[in-house]
């Protein structure tokens, strides 16, 4: 699986998909740039999003905040002082860790250590093995599953109770438990805070400490009366937002998982109080509908409900996808409470509260959010899509493919085009075909190498399409149209194209 992982890194740069930030001068850590195939996906994906939050909800609108704001937003939204991680150094190997990453690796390696062990009993009695016996009464293992629990039950307080001085212990002790690295010379563990931040013009007092926005959703809330008033909204309603976001993370890791400069898609759904716990479970059902709608498969998301609640939240949960490297947050659902909106009416001085008609009161609306990582989301449908397939070739002989099975409505280029030959009039009628339906779909022409090498490529990025133009195509206007995931061809005529592509890349 880790195996798959590393080819799909190298298949993102070898076909235009993703490349490290500032390559040429040696990259910069966790920031990344989309190629020519990248960004036309990510632009199909926000697509999809926007289009199923704003569009097919009447009661949703879209916004496009700036990512400079005030910064006593920040202050207000709790940023300044609590969005941080805990940090801890290894003194021999100067290596930086963020404090709770690590101790969860450390639990998951003591964990496999412990069904090595288990593995390693059930090879040597064969088919006598009774494991739950086994687990149950080897001394060994018994004492190892006793430390485990114990250092579990120790993380998970230490992090309720941001216990730095805890959290540093279990390290040093998980490291006497299950020795991994053989270190045992830590820093103390600090708080890091997440916001980049900047200055902005100048004063004769000096010039403003304003952040990057880690968060679009400060954006939403900071302009819910600007759109209530002037759209005349009428609760419950949401705002959508699609926008970049940025968190100085102190370990990247995982390619494009974890960034230092990401895309979110956010919506902030406001509510009457007291409702916002059914808004929350219905979100929660819309939100996974989304995913499983794109057909990778419906065991492989799951709900994970949050034990330790976020100070602004009463309910929380993500929906997690089964990536090479174990299942992972993609998306986050949090019923925020007023919490938000109640800071701002504080902190500005504003009064920011809506009028029911039906209750005939005032009050500060309940926030039920989306939030989903636009990047994320990407490399859990490369990750989805990705194939290695074994193929039956002409002449009795193996030979293999790699295909993207893109969601049609994704694929970065919808239809290739290509002449059989480059000569007898065919490159012509090929581009003939593509200036008809460029303005519909994204087509690209390719006349390089064999046909077979050719189709090779599409499948590589994904392309569900390819069209071939041949003699017979200039004596009676049909074409062969290939089709990605079964290979099979058939005979079309061209003025059915339009039709038949169209019926496949629609959401
Ligand atoms: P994590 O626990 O992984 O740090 P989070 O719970 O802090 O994430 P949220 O603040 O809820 O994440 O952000 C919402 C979504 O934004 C996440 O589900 C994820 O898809 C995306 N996201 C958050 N941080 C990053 C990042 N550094 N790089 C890429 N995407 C991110």
């Amino acid at each position: 699986q880790e195996d798959i992982f590393k080819k799909l890194v190298a298949h993102c740069k070898e076909y235009g998909f993703v490349f490290q930030s500032s390559e040429i001068y040696d990259g910069l850590g966790a920031v990344y740039d989309y190629g020519q195939n990248g960004v036309e996906l990510k632009n199909n994906i926000k697509k999809y999003w926007w289009d199923s939050m704003v569009m097919l909800h009447e009661n949703v609108v879209g916004l496009d905040s700036a990512i400079f704001m005030h910064p006593t937003i920040w202050k207000a939204s709790g940023h300044v002082d609590a969005f941080n991680d805990p940090l801890i150094d290894n003194k021999d190997s100067k290596k930086r860790y963020r404090a709770d990453v690590l101790i969860e690796d450390q639990l998951a390696k003591f964990e496999e250590k412990m069904n090595k062990e288990v593995a390693k009993a059930k090879k040597r009695f064969g088919d006598a093995f009774d494991e739950t016996q086994f687990r149950e009464t080897n001394p060994r293992v018994l004492a190892n599953q006793q430390k485990w629990n114990d250092l579990h039950a120790r993380f998970s307080k230490a992090l309720n109770d941001n216990d730095l001085a805890e959290l540093k212990q279990i390290i040093v002790d998980q490291e006497i438990a299950c020795p991994i690295s053989g270190t045992r010379n830590w820093t103390d563990v600090r708080q890091f805070n997440l916001m980049f931040g900047t200055e902005m013009g100048s004063t004769s007092d000096g010039a403003l400490k304003v952040y990057l926005r880690p968060e679009t959703a400060q954006g939403i809330f900071v302009n819910y009366l600007n759109v209530q008033k002037t759209g005349r909204m009428k609760i419950p309603f949401g705002i959508a937002q699609i926008g970049k976001a940025f968190r100085n993370e102190i370990v990247a890791r995982q390619f494009i998982f974890r960034m230092r400069e990401f895309e979110q898609m956010e919506m902030q759904f406001f509510v009457r109080p007291g409702s916002e716990l059914d808004w929350f479970d219905q979100w929660k059902e819309t939100r996974m509908k989304w995913h499983r709608a794109l057909g990778f498969g419906d065991d492989n998301y799951r709900f994970h409900v949050h034990e330790k609640l976020a100070h602004y939240a009463n309910a929380a949960v993500d929906v997690e996808y089964k990536f090479p490297f174990g299942f992972k947050e993609v998306e986050g659902i949090h019923s925020r409470t007023d919490f938000d909106l109640s800071q701002h009416q504080e902190f500005s001085g504003k009064k920011i509260q809506y009028y029911d008609p039906e209750l005939g009161k005032s009050y500060v609306p309940y926030v039920v959010e989306t939030s989903i990582g636009v990047d994320r989301m990407f490399l859990q449908i490369m990750a989805a899509s990705y194939n290695e397939e074994e193929l039956e070739a002409a002449n009795g002989k193996k030979d293999t493919r790699v295909v993207l099975r893109l969601p049609a409505a994704l694929a970065p280029i919808k239809l290739a085009v290509m002449p059989l030959v480059k000569k007898d009039g065919l490159p012509e009628k090929a581009r003939e075909i593509i200036d008809d339906l460029k303005f519909d779909f994204k087509c690209q022409y390719d006349e390089k190498d064999s046909i077979g090498k050719r189709y090779r490529r599409q499948d590589a990025v994904g392309t569900p399409f390819c069209v071939t133009v041949d003699h017979q195509t200039l004596e009676d206007a049909t074409v062969t149209i290939r089709y990605r995931d079964t290979m099979k061809q058939e005979r079309v005529a061209i003025a059915d194209l339009k039709g038949m592509i169209a019926n496949e890349v629609s959401f």
